[in-house]
């Protein structure tokens, strides 16, 4: 499932490709993805011109001429691919390009210049929606979503501020959309890791005053494990293969995540990293170091 390094490198890579563009042709090669489309989608979206390609958590958001946001979200397997006059594209190719089936092409998306955006989505877990002019906060995919980690807000008073009080641990607290946007459970393990803080502690624990440079590292290391994802592309993961040098590389970087059973890479550790499972998902974790 792509995280947010993830999306952000498809947002990077589909803006040269759709900016000031204008939408000439759009068909839908059915009624739904994960949701159904919204109401006259195809007819909201013809003639207008794309404005700019941004991100919001896990959302891709393109502001459109008309004043409307087109909001897309790859779900587990969403991929979109660009066929233009260099040939065809896939900003942020996290699948096996033998995976792709055209009968699995949802949406065809022609531009002024020629090019086709094609999304592509094997599970259909991923879906499209549109905001009115100026409504993008009140749309019910974007209310709820907390504060976006790599942005200005999200900082150590606001982790203390978010989990005061709090006896979900902090895993679990980290994952929750409606506290950090956008951060999924490889970069939590990851996070947690580097900041030397285990993954069964209370979150409410690392609000305490003592705790304060815990915190600080904490909010830090998030911050940077993003950062370092998105510059390496993303991360692969090994269900797929890699095919060519365009792909992401930052899960040869992981220092815990699917390292089950091997030594831990802390200095001086000499700990081994375990997988438990919280929340219905695997944490993978160094118990040595992670206090
Ligand atoms: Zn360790």
């Amino acid at each position: 499932m792509p995280e947010l390094p993830e999306v952000e490198t498809v947002r990077r890579g589909l803006e040269p490709a759709v900016l000031g563009r204008q939408i000439v042709d759009i068909t839908l090669k059915r009624k739904d993805l994960r949701f159904a489309f919204p109401q006259r989608f195809a007819a909201r979206l013809l003639g207008q011109t794309i404005e700019t390609v941004g991100r919001r958590a896990k959302y891709l958001l393109l502001t459109l001429s008309g004043g409307e946001t087109l909001i897309v979200h790859l779900g587990m397997t969403g991929r979109l691919i660009v066929e233009d006059s260099r040939g065809t594209l896939e900003p942020g190719a996290f699948y096996d390009d033998s995976l792709r089936h055209a009968a699995h092409d949802h949406v065809l998306i022609t531009l002024s210049d020629g090019a086709r955006i094609i999304y592509n989505d094997v599970r259909r877990f991923g879906f499209m929606d549109l905001a009115g002019a100026g409504a993008l906060e009140q749309n019910a995919h974007m209310a709820s979503l907390g504060v976006e980690p790599l942005g200005n807000s999200f900082n150590a008073d606001a982790l203390a501020k978010m989990f005061e009080g709090r006896i979900a641990p902090l895993k679990a607290a980290l994952l929750d959309q409606r506290h950090i946007a956008g951060l999924g459970n490889i970069y939590v393990c990851e996070a947690l890791h580097r900041a030397g803080l285990s993954p069964k502690r209370s979150a409410g624990s690392i609000a305490m005053p003592r705790l304060a440079g815990k915190r600080e590292r904490l909010a830090g290391e998030i911050r940077a494990v993003l950062e370092e994802a998105i510059l390496a592309g993303g991360s692969t993961l090994r269900d797929y293969v890699q095919a060519d040098g365009t792909r992401g590389s930052f899960q040869q970087r992981f220092r815990v995540y699917d390292r089950e059973g091997a030594p831990c890479q802390s200095d001086a550790c000499g700990g081994t990293i375990k997988r438990i499972v919280q929340s219905g998902r695997s944490t993978f974790w160094c118990s040595r170091c992670q206090r």
